[in-house]
């Protein structure tokens, strides 16, 4: 059995826990987000709307579903001391609340991710009913939480399978306006297809998220226009600039929402909250919209 780094972590993990969900609460709405492709800002995304959605008095939990840990690092806790973590929670059936820490950021959750997930794609391979092990372990806290975000590892393995497997109430896709931005995504419909076929019925798309927007582009508004012509009703309409304060933040362990609320980066991440909590609050929990 691994100990806690310290008292002090071990203290946040049981303040994590302590609020007692409200009698009239209903389960948690819980969220992939996933791209195969590496950089399109799946991490940026899962931290920043999970830090307005908080804001917003949501009570939030962020699960870090990839080895590389950067939805960790960026919410101020180090991987290197999240014992337990995502892969004690998925490899060893540990209790999830124990994974659990707080943030800085009064009703956003972390279930960390620790490097030692890089081997949990594996591992999980000889383990029963592999694919739903995620789902299984969000099923403990789902009780406590408002919105469960899981930010997936940039492949289609075993973990992004687990993600979506868990994920309930959708997928959001973000898409990089960029060259080639489509690129790869019918190899992620298709797998979110076999999911839904298999695993999980309720999976859908949704919603598709542009990042990395430069208005000063021909180049991005032509993407801006492609990826809308093939996802009509999927894409939010709030775009996500390029905006350095975005790349600077996980550096301080901080999300946008603190390290510069006024940027252009923090006001498209608040506006994309709204209208996601808009998407998912407006129909009945846990069902697909119409
Ligand atoms: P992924 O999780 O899909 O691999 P990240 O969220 O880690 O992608 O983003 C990739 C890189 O791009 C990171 O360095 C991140 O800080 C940066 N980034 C993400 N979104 C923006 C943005 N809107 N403007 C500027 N930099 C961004
Ligand atoms: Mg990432």
């Amino acid at each position: 059995m691994t100990t806690p780094p310290s008292s002090i972590l071990h203290s946040e993990r049981t303040a994590a826990l302590s609020g007692d969900a409200s009698p009239a609460h209903q389960r948690a709405r819980i969220v992939a987000v996933a791209n195969q492709k590496g950089g399109v800002a799946k991490t940026t995304t899962v931290v920043n709307l999970g830090a307005y959605l908080a804001a917003a008095g949501r009570r939030v939990l962020v699960v870090d579903l990839d080895a590389q840990a950067n939805a960790t690092t960026s919410l101020g806790v180090n991987p290197r001391n999240a014992t337990p973590s995502t892969y004690d929670v998925l490899v060893d059936d540990r209790p999830t609340a124990e994974a659990i820490c707080t943030t800085a950021l009064p009703g956003l959750d972390l279930l960390p991710a620790a490097p030692d997930l890089a081997g949990a794609e594996v591992e999980i391979t000889q383990i029963m009913a592999r694919e739903r092990l995620l789902a299984r372990a969000l099923a403990q806290v789902a009780d406590r939480y408002d919105y469960i975000l899981i930010d997936d590892p940039p492949s289609l393995g075993l973990l992004t399978v687990n993600g979506l497997t868990a994920a309930t109430d959708g997928l959001v896709i973000p898409v990089q306006c960029e060259y080639l931005a489509l690129e790869g995504l019918s190899q992620l419909l298709r797998t979110v297809q076999q999911v839904r076929d298999v695993l999980n019925s309720k999976l859908h798309v949704l919603g598709v998220v542009l990042t990395m927007y430069d208005s000063r582009t021909n180049l991005g508004q032509q993407v801006v226009q492609e990826v809308r012509n093939f996802f009509p009703k999927e894409c939010f309409k709030t775009i996500i600039p390029r905006n350095v304060r975005l790349s600077e933040a996980p550096s301080y362990g901080q999300t946008i929402a603190s390290y510069a609320p006024a940027s252009s980066g923090a006001l498209a991440y608040q506006a994309l909250a709204a209208e996601f909590m808009q998407r998912l609050e407006a129909t009945t929990p846990n069902a697909p919209p119409v």
